[in-house]
């Protein structure tokens, strides 16, 4: 599977591996092997992760307390309790080392809890900075991805202008279209 990297924080990217929410609800993450896909696409770690079941499902609890923690934000609502202290209890777990190797790149390493910690740490970095105004859902009825919304004026809709941007302009064009095919006809 190759995992979609379009926000500008780690954690929206990892919300995102459960796309249309509430509608298909469709999961990129079916297996612990998925998961250990995802931290090395995302650069989190460099080498390999190998989740076990138990890890595997504490990753999804924990992106999904994450969902509900920054849709919390986004509505003005406080957190619930557990997802709080779920949160927390991520965040709190060792962050992946960085070491400077011999060729003076820098290598990450780390263990499945690192890697849930990293992005556990890049919810609340994102909540704690001015990233947090600028939280928005896009307006894609079925996509439901959070982004950051960097654009001057702060009007922009969608998560990705290819994706759900091209979508939505192709639906007005069509929308156009027949509106004038149905004004040549009248
Ligand atoms: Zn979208």
């Amino acid at each position: 599977v190759a995992f979609e990297f379009i926000a500008d924080h780690r954690v929206l990217d990892f919300l995102a591996t459960l796309a249309e929410r509430g509608t298909t609800d469709y999961e990129h993450l079916r297996a612990p092997a998925d998961l250990a896909a995802w931290a090395a696409q995302s650069g989190v770690v460099d080498a390999p992760i190998d989740p076990s079941e138990a890890e595997f499902a504490r990753a999804i609890a924990l992106r999904e307390a994450l969902y509900r923690v920054l849709d919390a934000a986004i509505e003005g609502r406080a957190p619930r309790p557990a997802d709080r202290e779920f949160v927390n209890a991520a965040a709190g777990g060792r962050l992946p080392t960085r070491e400077l190797t011999p060729g003076g790149d820098v290598r990450r390493s780390g263990d499945v809890q690192a890697v849930l910690a990293a992005v556990a740490v890049d919810a609340l970095d994102l909540l704690g900075g001015p990233d947090r105004a600028l939280l928005r859902h896009c307006a894609d009825e079925r996509c439901t991805r959070l982004f950051v919304d960097r654009s001057r004026g702060g009007r922009r809709r969608w998560c990705d202008m290819k994706g759900c941007g091209d979508r939505a302009k192709a639906a007005a064009y069509r929308r156009r279209r027949r509106a004038g095919e149905h004004a040549q006809t009248a």
